[in-house]
């Protein structure tokens, strides 16, 4: 579970998080969807410590986060970026395994995991494990993206827009991507978007922000019913 107590966050002269109170279960698919500026990004990148909050305290697995060792911390908060960014000169397979390389897996292990992850996003391995970024669309390199963050079995994803700069088709077909992802494995999934409808398709709960307030929370049902 992860909570988020009293959380605040100044920037120079602006609030950008005004005393934020969250609770996000064990395994939940949970989305924070609010217009630009809300506050959305500053709360996911306070999970890995990329921001750190001015006031407040967050509790993962019952522990303050900020009593974690860092390198701890992100080992178990995967990272889905906005922009992709695969190393260009690693190939796909190379990419995937960065981490677990970086922690000393062996190589037959490593390969099997990448193998693995992209026969459950559909790229036949055979096919794609050893190609290099450039030799895939913009959606395939945003399936890759997120199965990177996925290798090292981490216990929370955090996604921030993953899905912005693709077109509607390949939209959708990430979104039921990693819908199955879920189901299949048993992490906690907190997705950023100011989509309302991809919050609404994805959410088992959902947090509406706005200028750094929760102004609702609850199961998608719940947000339709008091709009
Ligand atoms: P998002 O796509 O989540 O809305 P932004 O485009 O607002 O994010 O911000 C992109 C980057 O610029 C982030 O790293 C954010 O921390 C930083 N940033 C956003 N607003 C400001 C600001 N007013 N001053 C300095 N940096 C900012
Ligand atoms: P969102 O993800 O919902 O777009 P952010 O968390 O990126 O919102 O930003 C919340 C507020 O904090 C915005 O007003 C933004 O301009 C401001 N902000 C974000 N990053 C910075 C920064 N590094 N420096 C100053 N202001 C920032």
């Amino acid at each position: 579970m992860i909570e988020f107590k009293n959380v605040s966050k100044q920037y120079e002269n602006n609030l950008a998080l005004d005393k934020l109170n969250l609770t996000i279960p064990t395994q939940d698919f949970f989305v924070l969807v609010g217009p630009s500026g809300s506050g959305k990004t500053t709360t996911l990148k306070m999970l890995n410590r990329l921001i750190e909050p001015t006031d407040g305290n967050i509790y993962f697995d019952d522990k303050r986060i900020i009593d974690y060792d860092l390198k701890q911390l992100r080992l178990q908060m995967g990272y889905v970026l906005q922009n992709i960014a695969l190393f260009p000169n690693l190939n796909i397979q190379e990419n995937i395994a960065i981490q677990a390389e970086s922690l000393g897996w062996p190589r037959k292990d490593r390969i099997a995991r990448a193998r693995h992850l992209l026969s459950q996003v559909d790229l036949d391995p055979d096919q794609y494990a050893t190609r290099m970024p450039s030799e895939l669309s913009g959606g395939e390199q945003q399936r890759v993206g997120i199965i990177r963050a996925l290798a090292i079995k981490p216990k929370v994803v955090l996604m921030d827009e993953p899905f912005s700069a693709l077109d509607p088709i390949s939209r959708k077909q990430l979104q039921d991507l990693v819908l199955r992802l879920h189901r299949e494995l048993d992490m906690t999934f907190i997705f950023v978007t100011h989509d309302m409808h991809e919050a609404l398709r994805l959410g088992q709960h959902i947090a509406v922000m706005r200028l750094g307030h929760i102004q609702q929370i609850g199961t998608g049902e719940e947000i339709m019913q008091h709009p």
